[in-house]
């Protein structure tokens, strides 16, 4: 506990792969964010379930002691097709749901490297900001690269036209799980949200 650092954030919904990807580096990353988060005191949100990545990051804040929340939706509870979940599980109806508990729960989100259901689950928490649903820091773990095209097309975006140059900012990335908290720990929204957080409907992210 001597090298604990404290941190602002609570909650960390961590968007991940059902999937561990072809090489070591990505799980060995998922057990990193985990020991980062157990670091600092920050309990875990996820997608519930043991497979894949969502396995790896959920054993290693549980195992440090945090806690851990997955939501996962009625279809995928089913053992064989997600696995046991360790700690607390919140069923829910559908993924839109699953989506909005998370949005509502966590201080802060995390994309590891995953597969279309992870680009998804980070590209609405980057568009909820975008529209002033929320303003909570949203982070890319870029593990071995992993995201350097998807970051390109975000720049290209910016030069294109299609992307404010403010609303870029909402995008944070890095390398390593240290770094990538560090800076999210950082982040004040540069950009004008589309429409103001109280005129959404508060039923929107519940
Ligand atoms: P993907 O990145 O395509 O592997 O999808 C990861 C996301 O899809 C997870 O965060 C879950 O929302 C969902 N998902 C896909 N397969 C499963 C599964 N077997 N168990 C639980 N969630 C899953």
């Amino acid at each position: 506990m001597g090298d604990e650092t404290r941190s602002k954030f609570k909650r960390i919904c961590v968007f991940c792969g059902s999937n561990s990807g072809n090489r070591t580096v990505f799980s060995d990353a998922a057990f990193d964010l985990g020991r980062e988060m157990v670091n600092r005191r920050i309990s875990l949100i996820y997608g519930g379930g043991s497979v894949g990545l969502m396995g790896m990051i959920s054993q290693a804040v549980y195992d440090g002691g945090c806690h851990v929340l997955g939501v996962i939706p009625k279809a995928l509870v089913p053992i064989e097709i997600s696995g046991e979940t360790v700690g607390e599980v919140k069923v829910v109806s559908d993924m839109h749901e699953r989506k909005a508990v998370m949005a509502e729960q966590a201080d802060a989100f995390i994309a590891l490297p995953g597969g279309y259901g992870t680009m998804e689950e980070v590209m609405e928490m980057i568009t909820w900001s975008q529209l002033g649903i929320h303003d909570k820091p949203i982070g890319l773990l870029n593990v071995d690269g992993y995201y350097n095209s998807l970051l390109e097309l975000f720049d290209k975006g910016v030069h294109e036209g299609f992307i404010k140059p403010a609303c870029r900012h909402i995008v944070i990335s890095a390398t390593n799980a240290n770094e990538l908290l560090a800076k999210m720990e950082l982040y004040t929204p540069l950009h004008k949200q589309v429409a103001p957080r109280q005129s959404w409907e508060i039923a929107e992210v519940l």
